[in-house]
């Protein structure tokens, strides 16, 4: 079985990954909570000096190395642009796109020498469009898209894809920042006339991190119910 390294497994749609996988794949996980569980490191990917700690765990755990990384882990601030402070500023930049830049910079080693792997970003609608109010979190969505595309160039000839799925609006934890009327509002403008399921986003990432997907890479797919297209 393929070993594979989930960031934010504690919660939506990370957990929800976690679950699908777990019946074909060894799954180690990472997210903020406190979890007795073996397959489980607790870390803070806002702090970069957390990258090779949790790295070591999981490979400690699969007694071998990591196959596949869902770079899953990420948190949403909605103010305008004069309103955040330069702390918050570190903070999403190093939780929404440093962690997912440098923790595949520590897989893709081993990566190399199975000549195989998988990566696969979770963005956002947000970085293919743009978010007013959430400046910071659309840009550090498009870079991580950008970097989808380049990584997948640097690493293509050792058989190893890198794709990310662009969520539209997904009922879980995060989107709980909209209260009633605001949940409605997203409705109306969603072409689907509703909101993602996480389910939806796991069983695209199984097929991403299959074998039949092997030609599929430097993709960004916009999983949104239409929320990209227009309206
Ligand atoms: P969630 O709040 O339910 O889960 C977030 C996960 O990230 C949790 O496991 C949490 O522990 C982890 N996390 C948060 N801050 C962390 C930190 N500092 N260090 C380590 N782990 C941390 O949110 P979700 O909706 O499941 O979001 C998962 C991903 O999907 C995020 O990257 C988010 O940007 C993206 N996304 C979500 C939506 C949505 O509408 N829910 C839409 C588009 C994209």
């Amino acid at each position: 079985m393929k070993n594979v390294l989930i960031t934010g497994a504690t919660s939506g749609i990370g957990n929800k990954i976690a679950e699908i996988l777990s019946n074909s794949y060894n799954v180690f996980k990472t997210g903020r909570r406190e979890l007795n569980q073996e397959n489980y490191f607790r870390c803070d990917l806002s702090n970069c000096s957390s990258i090779d700690k949790l790295v070591n765990s999981a490979k400690d755990y699969f007694k071998d190395s990591i196959d596949i990384l869902i770079n899953c882990a990420g948190q949403y601030i909605y103010k305008p642009i004069e309103k955040m402070t330069p702390a918050e500023t570190d903070y999403l930049l190093n939780l929404n796109f440093k962690s997912a830049y440098l923790l595949s910079g520590a897989v893709i080693p081993d990566m190399k020498q199975k000549k195989w792997g998988r990566i696969v970003n979770i963005g956002s609608i947000s970085g293919m469009v743009g978010e007013g109010q959430a400046t910071l979190y659309s840009a550090t969505k498009s870079a991580l898209s950008g970097f989808t595309r380049a990584l997948a160039l640097e690493v293509a000839e050792f058989n190893i894809t890198v794709n990310q799925i662009n969520p539209g609006w997904v009922e879980t934890p995060l989107a709980d920042c909209l209260d009633e009327t605001e949940k409605q509002e997203v409705i109306d403008v969603t072409p689907q006339k509703r909101f993602i399921e996480p389910v939806e986003i796991a069983n695209l990432v199984k097929y991403l991190i299959s074998e039949e997907a092997k030609g599929l890479t430097g993709q960004n797919i916009n999983l949104c119910a239409g929320l990209s297209i227009g309206c």
